[in-house]
């Protein structure tokens, strides 16, 4: 470690308490497997951290008590047994916290019950935006990001050279995701999206036995998971010639992708950048058939915020990960997205996905 650089560890726990102190609550729940790695580096799945303006607690079960000593190095490990609630309760006994924020959104009621019961005299308060504390990415997150996009990109190379009538969406699909674990996927980003023919009207279309034919639209939606962070790219195709509506679907999407990757720079407003690739969408007559947000944050979590959304009051700021991806559905018809990975910069973005942007796969032979 050179002078005046700060371990990752200790920053995110800095960044932990000046959320709290902002929410104004005494200390921080963390529960949620992504929170609690990002704040602690403790990277199993269960787990309770409690992050207050002098100490950091992590209480783990049996399973994970030497993995959390070893990951989770600027907190005070709690060997919890088979009970870790028990063993934070009596950690934090005789500790006058006040209130204990808690993540709202994820935490179940259940659960909610039994920690008020086991922490108190501590009261705890709901809090719906711990997740945006990993909305802006570090230069350890954007490599892991940028190792799992350019794993998404070689396995798209790879499928692009397998496609042909006769495959099944199946068979496509495991082709993808074996070629991701061969480049080094940890594991999936999510399940992969083979979706073709009138099926590619489907925005989450699971691969089906389905067998792809000549002509048809096929949708691969599809991303690989690099030191735990996650890339999701989706690219569009016509085995062998599109014909001149598919063509012209897949124009207006690019149009459109191409419109909200121009708009964003740290700054702008998340709804502005939807709105401005959906102007396109809608300008040439397709408004009804885009019926998701533009795109949505990346990190630990293959969905996070912010997402680019006409309800989404968020700015961007640099350092921010987003997808941008448009799409055309039609029933009956199939549908065309078109999906990248980009960083936010000061001035614009920069796009991670390099996969190329073509319509027609040739067929061989
Ligand atoms: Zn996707
Ligand atoms: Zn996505």
């Amino acid at each position: 470690m050179t002078l005046g650089t700060v371990p990752a560890s200790r920053r995110r726990l800095d960044r932990a308490r000046d959320y709290l102190a902002a929410s104004g609550v005494g200390a921080l729940l963390l529960v949620k497997t992504e929170n609690r790695r990002y704040v602690t580096g403790f990277t199993g799945s269960a787990g309770l951290a409690l992050i207050a303006p002098a100490e950091a607690f992590l209480a783990v079960d049996f399973r994970y008590e030497e993995q959390a000593a070893a990951e989770a190095t600027a907190c005070t490990v709690l060997r919890g047994g088979r009970d870790p609630l028990a063993a934070l309760s009596a950690a934090v006994a005789g500790r006058s916290l006040g209130t204990i924020g808690f993540e709202s959104e994820f935490v179940p009621f259940a659960q909610v019950t039994r920690l008020r019961e086991k922490l108190a005299p501590a009261e705890l308060v709901p809090l719906a935006t711990v997740d945006r504390l990993r909305w802006t990415k570090d230069a350890t997150e954007l490599a892991a990001i940028t190792r799992a996009v350019e794993i998404a990109d070689a396995a798209f190379a790879h499928i692009a050279g397998v496609l042909r009538p006769g495959l099944s969406e199946q068979a496509v699909a495991f082709e993808l995701e074996m070629f991701m674990r061969r480049a080094g996927a940890e594991r999936l980003a999510f399940e992969s999206v083979v979706a073709s023919g009138p099926r590619a009207a489907l925005p989450h279309g699971r691969a089906t036995d389905r067998i792809l034919q000549k002509g048809d639209l096929v949708t691969l939606d599809f991303g690989a998971v690099s030191d735990g962070y996650c890339s999701d790219a989706t690219r569009t195709v016509v085995l062998g010639a599109a014909d001149d509506r598919q063509r012209r679907i897949f124009d207006v999407v690019l149009a459109a992708q191409g419109q909200g990757l121009a708009a964003i720079r740290a700054g702008a407003s998340c709804r502005a950048v939807d709105e401005s690739a959906r102007s396109v969408i809608a300008g040439a007559g397709f408004g009804d058939a885009f019926g998701h947000s533009l795109g949505h944050g990346l990190g630990l979590e293959v969905h996070e915020g912010p997402r680019l959304s006409p309800q989404e009051d968020a700015v961007l700021e640099p350092g921010m990960v987003v997808t941008v991806e448009p799409g055309i559905y039609l029933p009956g018809w199939g549908g065309v997205r078109i999906e990248d990975n980009v960083v936010v910069t000061s001035d614009g973005c920069r796009n991670l996905t390099r996969a190329p942007k073509e319509l027609e796969i040739p067929l061989r032979g």
